[in-house]
């Protein structure tokens, strides 16, 4: 364990630990959103969308439906409910009077439940809504962090690696938590791409919750500014060796994540180089919302210092011959095309047989906070946990969030 476990040693500055007692009591506080005291928070991850009838089963499950006539369920025995959401409400099929407008949870004594064949943690809450239900799960943020380890990156790499990675994960989590409170929102995280990759209990194994539970409670928290909240630690595939800043890339500066950083350590990644090559009609199709025609030209008007790609110059050729030009950002032309296949906005352009356009670049993700493929590799390198996050979060402190 890289880290003192006592109840009042962190928070941690990188670099140098400083015992600060009297900031735990304050930053303790702002960081739990649930404002527990030493108990992992609680999550709710949206599983799924606008469903219309559900099975759940378990040993021992008790439905709580405040609003509804029957406020209260239990089914002892392996036999499944069917639920249904209509109209903005949802009921427990053949049982009358178990109607409800509001949110049903649905919890075990056992701890898990079968959603169709699916086993999920701790309780399932259905949001109605005219489209159908919003499933969430509600579950302990480590049990979440244990089912998110291999949907974002690998058990498998070195622990130095992967515990910086879950502390990201778990300080995006907390992030989100708080934001999602904020705008008293049914969900904090999607289970997708959108937040963090969930895989749920079928990505969990003892490797993986091995390393969840070395970093128990740790959380990367914005500097003395504002004490205790944690970052929005975002994180990306490959930086092709320079990340970057949050507002070069969505217009917006993130509390905690600065500036890009230089990264030497992600060479070995399979996607550090890359090349693209579009025909006249795929980039007409990916730049027709701008109505103007066929590209005739395409040029980078600007880069940010990272080297990313900030402005283009895209020249059109539109009816009657009319040439019009616009500015497009580099972000945009990116997710346009598709963010899977333009891989990132360092890049440059070239022109290919048949007028072909060829796109040779660097990295694959958005290029903020953490670069995995670096982070795998330092970690490789001998490099520890705090030494990872300080070069991809240079003002970011490291606190104990919970025990
Ligand atoms: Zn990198």
């Amino acid at each position: 364990m890289p880290y003192s476990k006592g109840r009042r040693i962190l928070p941690v500055s990188f670099g140098t630990l400083l015992l600060l007692p009297h900031l735990v009591g304050a930053a303790h506080a702002a960081v739990d959103p649930a404002k527990s005291s030493d108990e992992a928070p609680k999550i709710r991850v949206l599983l799924k969308e606008k469903v219309g009838s559900l099975e759940i089963s378990g040993w021992d499950v008790e439905a709580l439906m405040p609003r509804s006539a029957i406020q209260r369920v239990r089914r002892v025995g392996r036999q499944a409910w069917k639920w249904k959401c209509l109209a903005d409400r949802v009921e427990l099929d053949g049982m009358p009077g178990a109607q409800s407008r509001g949110p049903v949870e649905i919890q075990s004594p056992a701890g898990t439940l079968f959603l169709g064949s699916i086993l999920v943690r701790e309780s399932i809450i259905l949001h109605p809504s005219k489209a159908g239900c919003s499933i969430v799960n509600r579950l302990d943020i480590e049990r979440y962090l244990d089912g998110v380890l291999n949907g974002e990156f690998s058990s498998k790499w070195s622990p130095e690696a992967v515990s910086a990675q879950v502390i990201a994960a778990r300080s995006y989590a907390l992030y989100q938590m708080r934001e999602a409170r904020r705008r008293r929102a049914i969900f904090d995280v999607e289970s997708s791409i959108r937040d963090q990759v969930y895989l749920g209990t079928q990505g969990e194994e003892a490797r993986a919750s091995q390393l969840v539970a070395r970093t128990r409670g740790m959380v990367l928290v914005a500097g003395p500014a504002r004490a205790g909240e944690p970052i929005k630690a975002f994180y990306h595939s490959t930086c092709g060796g320079h990340t970057d800043a949050p507002e070069d890339v969505w217009g917006k500066s993130q509390t905690g994540v600065r500036g890009g950083v230089v990264c030497e350590h992600c060479g070995s990644s399979p996607r550090f180089n890359w090349q693209l090559r579009l025909t006249p009609r795929q980039l007409d199709e990916a730049l027709a919302s701008y109505k103007n025609g066929s590209v005739i030209g395409l040029e980078v008007l600007s880069r940010f210092s990272s080297g990313r790609v900030n402005k283009l110059k895209v020249a059109f050729l539109g009816k009657g011959g009319v040439i019009s030009t616009r500015i497009v950002p580099g972000s945009q032309l990116r997710m346009l095309v598709g963010s899977e296949k333009f891989r990132s906005t360092a890049f440059r352009i070239l022109r290919g047989e048949g007028d072909s356009w060829i796109f040779e670049g660097r990295g694959y993700g958005h290029g903020v906070g953490m670069c995995q493929w670096g982070a795998k590799e330092m970690g490789s390198a001998g490099f520890q946990v705090h030494e990872i996050l300080s070069r991809y979060y240079p003002s970011a402190r490291l606190m104990r969030a919970w025990q």
